[in-house]
């Protein structure tokens, strides 16, 4: 399933290929330019240089290369967090920014060598960084998170975790542990966070999120057995929810909402 349309397949991540390119401008503080419409206040990157700005390269999309840069707060624009700013943003705006955020937080966090404590250098082959005196070579770190849609018919199993807006409900996520399976996981996540057994999760599709650098793996997978049980701190609530009586859903650009429209257009039709 491709939830974010036609340009996650156009999409050259690491690549210069445009014909022109667009910087998108970030603070320290992982906050983005917009424009007063939401959109990514994008610097031309000849604009960005005479700045003394240091920009770093996303990706190709469309024809126009995007670079990233996270410098102090340029006093004329105006910025936004990153999670309110990319989910009101359209696929083509997502990708370059959601890319740019993951490459500048690997920069900053892998300036020195894990192993020995020397400093990194670029890669002149890839998009690793590189430590010569002990031959390590970083790579952008990749997390991998399962999230899950429960389904019992024509109900879903919907969540909130704290953080969430005022009335959103959610599907069930957590990261994959060291030596499990993304299957496993959705067995053992499901059961920590609401007490319930499911059948075998089916895989959906994946979605990048930089938040912080995770590979959203969707599945769903039918209810088993089991009543609703939560912790009340990662989980303050869980139901079943009608598919004609849904709470507030998370946004469109996201693989939770993908999943859940995908359901319940297959149950009406
Ligand atoms: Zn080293």
């Amino acid at each position: 399933m491709n939830w974010l349309g036609d340009h996650e397949v156009s999409w050259l991540p690491g690549l210069d290929t445009g014909h022109s390119s667009r910087v998108v401008v970030t603070s320290n503080e992982r906050s983005v330019a917009v424009t007063d419409s939401g959109a990514p206040c994008l610097f031309e990157l000849d604009d960005a240089l005479i700045r003394g700005l240091d920009p770093v390269l996303a990706g190709t999309l469309d024809g126009m290369t995007y670079y990233g840069v996270r410098a102090r707060p340029i006093q004329s624009l105006t910025y936004e967090a990153l999670r309110p700013a990319l989910i009101q943003m359209d696929s083509r705006q997502f990708i370059p920014v959601s890319t740019a955020i993951q490459v500048l937080d690997f920069l900053e966090e892998h300036q020195y060598c894990g192993r020995c404590g020397q400093p990194t250098e670029a890669s002149r082959s890839d998009r690793g960084l590189h430590c010569e005196p002990c031959r390590l070579t970083q790579y952008p770190r990749i997390s991998p998170c399962v999230i899950v849609l429960i389904t019992r018919g024509d109900d879903i199993l919907l969540a909130r975790a704290p953080r969430f807006v005022e009335g959103m409900y959610s599907t069930l996520a957590g990261f994959v542990e060291a030596g499990e399976s993304a299957e496993h996981a959705c067995h053992r996540e499901i059961f920590e966070e609401v007490g319930v057994s499911i059948k075998q999760p089916i895989f959906q599709g994946s979605q990048s999120w930089p938040f912080k650098h995770s590979l959203m793996l969707g599945y769903r997978a039918e209810w088993k057995s089991g009543d609703i049980q939560i912790d009340g701190e990662e989980i303050v609530d869980a139901q079943w929810f009608s598919i004609d009586r849904l709470p507030k859903l998370p946004p469109k650009a996201s693989i939770s909402r993908g999943m859940i429209d995908a359901y319940v257009a297959e149950r009406l039709s």
